[in-house]
């Protein structure tokens, strides 16, 4: 690589979108069917047939208003499943178009299940069963069909910024190395959550069989990040109850065959202990912190009982994991399990940040827009809505293909400043020239994705304390991410595959000091074990009913706290969820 001979590729599209899973597609297909003169280009670090969390397949689409349910009463079962707080506004309009964004990708040849009156065959209150497996190759087909330029394998590394507008962004292939500065009209970040900010459970060779997927790095915050962009809610991370060691889903198993959780000694301790908070219907946070109590107060382990279902409902049982996560009935195969013999232990994951399961991302209007001037965000990389899913990801993404198509008209691109390109440059392949310089002298990816595992880990509530944290912990993580970055320079990469893991690296780190910042500014306990503060105990109304929001102050680089109040748009009790 030589840095004044790069051969850059220069493009100009009128929406950039970053990111080509779930809600990039949608958003590409939508904007190229409102106008198709509009130029869409997607760019995607993996290839776009088999990315993000759709990779291995789905087989329920999680967010769907089934008979009887208005985007209001949807609203409502959302707050009371967050613990009474949420963007309503956000998750209102995301409702309105689940039906809207289900049915095209249902004509794009996704098999969604239905009785022979053709009604969707419902799987508990919110969810439609689907066969999924091929999910995300029918959507990335209709993304190609539409004509939108596709970049596979170019790994978006910042926004291209003036002042406060956002003019396109850069990036850099993993196949070749050439860097991409593409000039946009309108971007949508669109790169999902990130895993791999903590230690997770499982170690060594499998270190990144994560539940979430491990290539969604947190990129899309950590270039929000750096622009100075409003981030809401990091706090509300997402700690998913899974079956242990494969870590797959567990709502195929507890709402598929109505089995339970249960303890080492039988004992449905959703039932009698969170009876008051609904019992196995309990809001999401109180039915992962239920299980980590057991398992920490010597009642461990914990399962779901399926010892009730018969042999055809675990063959079915297999199907559906075929669809979504194979490697659920390879692990039961390998070990001999028969899920209707005995139950299938189950455990927590690491916390993630991911803003379709809690809310944690940009702060945005309803139209999708960030607080940066021509910047949207969609999916899980936006923030205030939770239980989102796939289905409110294409949502989102539609909401904001729409207003993005309609801007472009209006605007003009804007002129990049060729030294910003230079330093960026220098900045993304710094990590190949340490390696052919100095290479015994760097610092490698890996080793830096361990250290920062371990203080998150240790301080800042990972598995290790059972979540759990307080003040005191939370600063000596600050004090120790802090001193990180002045090792960035120091990273080594000795090809582009590891340059791409330099930079996940880079990213994960800022997440996790502004994620830090978070946990410390909210001194109360609004969902226990996504947030378990150990020296604030209860939930606060009186003074945290409101949303945490920080910002970079590019002047001096200090991460800046603010909050934005709560509004209820939908009348009823915050704390049930009808
Ligand atoms: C294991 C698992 C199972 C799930 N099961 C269900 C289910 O059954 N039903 C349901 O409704 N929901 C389910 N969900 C949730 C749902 O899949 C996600 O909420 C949704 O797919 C997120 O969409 P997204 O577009 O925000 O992110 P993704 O679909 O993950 O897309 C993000 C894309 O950005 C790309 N990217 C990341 N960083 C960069 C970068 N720097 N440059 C360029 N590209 C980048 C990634 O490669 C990826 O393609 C599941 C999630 C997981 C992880």
């Amino acid at each position: 690589m030589d840095l004044h001979h790069r051969n850059d590729e220069i493009i100009e599209t009128d929406i950039l979108i970053i990111g080509g899973g779930t809600a990039g597609c949608l958003a590409a297909v939508e904007a190229k069917e409102i106008n198709p003169a509009l130029s869409v280009t997607i760019m995607e670090k993996a290839h776009v047939d088999r990315s993000g969390c759709l990779a291995g397949g789905m087989n329920a689409i999680n967010a769907y208003l089934n008979p009887g349910e208005t985007p209001e009463s949807f609203v409502k079962y959302v707050r009371f499943d967050s613990c009474g707080l949420i963007r309503e506004d956000l998750v209102k309009s995301m409702a309105e178009l689940f039906e809207y964004s289900v049915k095209k990708v249902e004509k794009w040849g996704l098999p969604i299940l239905s009785d022979e009156k053709g009604n969707y065959l419902p799987r508990g209150r919110w969810n439609i069963k689907i066969n999924g497996e091929s999910l995300k190759p029918i959507i990335a087909k209709a993304a190609k069909q539409s004509g939108t330029k596709i970049l596979n394998w170019v790994v978006g590394t910042n926004f291209i910024v003036q002042g406060n507008r956002v003019l396109g962004a850069v990036g850099f292939s993993i196949r070749h190395g050439r860097m991409y500065i593409v000039k946009a009209k309108a971007t949508i970040i669109a790169t999902g959550g990130a895993a791999g900010i903590y230690k997770p459970n499982n170690m060594h060779d499998a270190q990144h069989k994560t539940w979430y997927s491990p290539f969604n790095n947190g990129a899309g915050y950590a270039m929000g990040i750096r622009a100075g962009a409003e981030m809401t809610s990091f706090e509300m991370r997402y700690v998913a109850l899974r079956t242990k060691d494969a870590i797959a889903p567990t709502g195929t198993i507890a709402l598929g065959v109505n089995a339970p959780q249960v303890n080492a000694k039988g004992e449905k301790f959703m039932q009698t202990k969170y009876a008051h908070l609904g019992g196995d219907g309990a809001p999401t946070p109180y039915r992962a912190y239920a299980p980590i109590m057991e398992i920490k107060e010597g009642r461990g382990p914990v399962y779901l009982d399926t010892r009730h279902i018969t042999e055809k409902q675990a063959s079915d049982l297999k199907a559906a994991f075929l669809d979504m996560y194979p490697s659920q009935v390879l692990y039961w195969t390998a070990n001999e399990i028969d899920p209707s013999k005995e139950p299938v232990e189950v455990q927590t994951t690491e916390p993630y940040i991911v803003g379709g399961h809690c809310q944690g991302g940009y702060w945005i209007d309803v139209n999708r827009k960030t607080t940066l001037e021509g910047l949207y965000a969609a999916g899980d990389v936006a923030g205030g809505a939770p239980f989102k899913f796939v289905s409110g990801c294409w949502a989102e993404a539609v909401i904001a293909a729409r207003d993005a198509a309609a801007t472009v008209q209006k605007v003009s691109f804007g002129d990049i400043d060729p030294a910003w390109i230079e330093k960026e440059a220098e900045r993304v392949y710094r990590p190949l020239l340490n390696y052919r310089n100095k290479p015994e002298q760097g610092v490698l990816p890996y080793d830096m994705e361990v250290r920062l595992q371990k203080i998150m880990d240790e301080y800042a509530g990972g598995v290790s304390t059972y979540y759990e944290m307080n003040e005191e912990r939370l600063l000596i993580a600050r004090k120790q991410l802090a001193k990180i970055p002045s090792q960035f320079e120091y990273l080594v990469a000795n090809d582009l595959h590891q340059l791409m893991k330099a930079h996940e690296i880079i990213d994960r780190v800022i997440v996790a000091r502004v994620l830090v910042e978070h946990l410390l500014y909210r001194k109360e306990t609004r969902w226990p074990s996504y947030q378990t503060r150990m020296d604030y105990p209860d939930r606060d109304d009186d003074h945290w009913l409101k949303f945490v929001n920080s910002r970079v102050n590019l002047e001096n680089g200090e991460i800046e706290m603010l909050t934005r109040p709560y509004e209820q748009l939908v009348p009823g009790d915050r704390y049930k969820p009808r």
